[in-house]
């Protein structure tokens, strides 16, 4: 299925139940459409109790469904909603224009957007999982629909024997995926493990459009192209940021969560949204300008629990304050999230404050110490000399002696290096207990 250059016709049920406004559903399945480069020449509403079990709509909308196609010269029809295949089948036949699902549009992105290895199989595969409970249906009515026939399954005739053959061609073809993709999965999981043990790891997560792309672009000064396009972003792209002082961490652009991501999605891209789980800190940002940025942080901390993220700290950044109106907005936002970060990642306002609480962060609560070290030990003494804040140097036998400011993640990173530490000349492991739970400098 493709949708690009279609001209397309946006249809929303409000069905009982249904507490997400109107509007927004069709702002939302209208940049959909466009990502995946469709134009929207019209939009249809029904507000129902139950859906029709044969076209979804009930039959006068149908008709003025094919109105408003022939009126508009419309070539696809685009549903905010799941439909069976018979459905699709009854209205295919109804319209005589292709009808794809909300869930065919995402797939149709993201196969688009693929561009990894990884990526690609992970498409193919929801495609072909989202393709096989349906094959049946699409035989029996191909041929039938006159405009355009549906999905890459070629126009070969029907036939119960090729519905079988294609039935096992699919599986075959499903398990050699899942099996390629499977070591390409292990070959990351060990990538990430090292990773994070060689590097503290962030990850940037939100909303789809919140700004994530454009944020790592501005901290990594890195390649990843903002767009404004769904989903530019497919799998996760890691560049170093440096906070200062020496000290970095490895950032990671991930896929943006989505309302209603299709479940078999959310299965077949499970493990690029795992990544996440593995990071050591999150910052979760937020279109702050975005009229529906609280539900948008909502699904966001759904996701985030539903992939097991839940054990490391966050930060909370707003984006886009730029285009806020006047300061009163910015006062609402304080008011609601005071922990909050406000940034504007095209202006760069509140980048610096950012990358301070990200340092703070990754160094650990900070103490002033005069750290005692064999003069030999050159690996650690770089460490210090590099990534902490010397105060003053002096040279005792063969040992050194620094005073010197130092987080506690980075005083575990010298003993890493060096295990024969003096602290305020006590032994480092129990030095390290008693400065550490007293209050920060
Ligand atoms: P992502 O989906 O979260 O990666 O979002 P992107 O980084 O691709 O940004 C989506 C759109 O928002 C793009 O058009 C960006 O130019 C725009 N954008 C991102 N950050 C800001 C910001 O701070 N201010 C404004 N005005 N626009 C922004
Ligand atoms: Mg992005």
């Amino acid at each position: 299925m493709n949708v690009v250059a279609e001209r397309a016709i946006l249809v929303a049920l409000t069905l009982k139940g249904e507490h997400i406004p109107l509007d927004d559903r069709f702002a939302e399945l209208c940049a959909l459409t466009e990502s995946a480069g469709g134009n929207v020449v019209g939009h249809l509403t029904q507000r129902r109790r139950l859906p029709s079990g044969r076209t979804y709509v009930g039959s006068g909308k149908v008709k003025q469904l094919r109105n408003l196609a022939d009126s508009t010269d419309a070539s696809i029809i685009i549903f905010d909603h799941d439909l069976t295949p018979s459905q699709i089948r009854n209205l295919e036949l109804a319209t005589e224009r292709k009808i794809i699902d909300r869930s065919e549009l995402i797939l149709d992105i993201f196969s688009s957007r693929a561009a990894t290895t990884e990526a690609k199989l992970q498409v193919e595969i929801a495609q072909l999982e989202y393709t096989y409970p349906r094959l049946r249906e699409m035989w029996d009515h191909l041929g039938q629909v006159t405009g355009g026939a549906p999905v890459g399954i070629g126009t070969r005739g029907p036939g119960e024997q090729q519905i079988e053959i294609d039935r096992r061609l699919v599986q075959r073809r499903l398990k050699q995926l899942r099996r390629e993709l499977d070591e390409i999965q292990q070959r990351s999981v060990r990538e990430v493990s090292k990773r994070n043990r060689d590097h503290f790891t962030i990850g940037l997560v939100g909303y789809t459009n919140a700004g994530k792309s454009t944020l790592f672009n501005a901290l990594t000064a890195g390649g990843v192209r903002a767009h404004h396009q769904l989903f530019e972003t497919l799998s996760t792209r890691i560049e170093r940021w440096e906070l200062g002082g020496g000290t970095g961490a490895m950032l990671s652009d991930t896929v943006g969560f989505i309302r209603r991501l299709p479940h078999h999605l959310i299965a077949s891209f499970r493990s690029t949204l795992e990544e996440t789980v593995h990071c050591q800190l999150l910052l979760i940002v937020v279109d702050a300008a975005d009229p529906n940025a609280l539900t948008q942080l909502e699904t966001v901390e759904e996701t985030l629990s539903e992939i097991g993220a839940k054990n490391q700290p966050r930060i909370l950044v707003m984006n886009k304050i730029d285009k806020f109106q006047d300061a009163s907005e910015r006062l609402i936002w304080v008011s609601r999230y005071p922990e909050a970060v406000q940034i504007s990642a095209v202006t760069k306002d509140g980048i610096d404050e950012l990358t301070d609480e990200v340092r703070l962060l990754v160094i650990g609560p900070v103490r002033e110490i005069v750290l005692s070290l064999p003069s030999k030990s050159s690996k650690a003494i770089d460490f210090v000399e590099k990534r902490t804040v010397v105060m003053s140097r002096d040279w005792e036998d063969d040992r050194s002696l620094y005073r010197i400011k130092i987080g506690l993640r980075q005083l575990k990173q010298v003993l890493s290096r060096e295990k024969d530490l003096l602290i305020d000349g006590q032994p480092a492991s129990e030095a390290l207990d008693q400065l550490w739970s007293s209050s920060p400098l």
